[in-house]
């Protein structure tokens, strides 16, 4: 399991062009998801997981009054699997559990035709 190659040098230089606070964010949760990938795997006792492209937001996306903390989902296009993490909080490890098991669900059982799943947090103010 790891992060597609070109998505993390794109992720970075993403992530140079952020402001400091917003960049020490990035960058800890960039490493937050790394070190849970090989926990996660031995979690679920994985040989093989998909990779996935890692995408970034910078603003919260409100919908419906939620704001999610992160999100993970399948590009058509790209052919793709993708988690987005945003610029504006820190994921905990316990995000990052969530979000391998959507695109672990994805893979496994929606053959990867599914809807963007994301996770909510009800309790970010605007
Ligand atoms: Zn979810």
């Amino acid at each position: 399991m790891s992060i597609i190659k070109q998505s993390l040098t794109d992720f970075m230089t993403e992530v140079l062009k952020l402001r400091a606070p917003q960049r020490r964010i990035a960058i800890d949760s960039l490493h937050t998801l790394q070190d849970a990938e090989p926990e996660y795997k031995r979690f679920c006792d994985l040989a093989d997981f998909p990779e996935y492209a890692l995408h970034l937001i910078s603003k919260p996306d409100s919908h419906n009054g939620n704001h999610y903390c992160a999100s993970a989902g399948y590009e058509e296009k790209s052919k793709e699997y993708y988690i987005v993490i945003p610029t504006y909080r820190n994921i905990s490890k316990a995000t990052v559990f969530h979000e391998f098991t959507h695109l672990l669900d994805m893979c496994v059982y929606a053959g990867a035709r599914t809807a963007p799943a994301r996770g909510f947090d009800r309790t970010l103010p605007d």
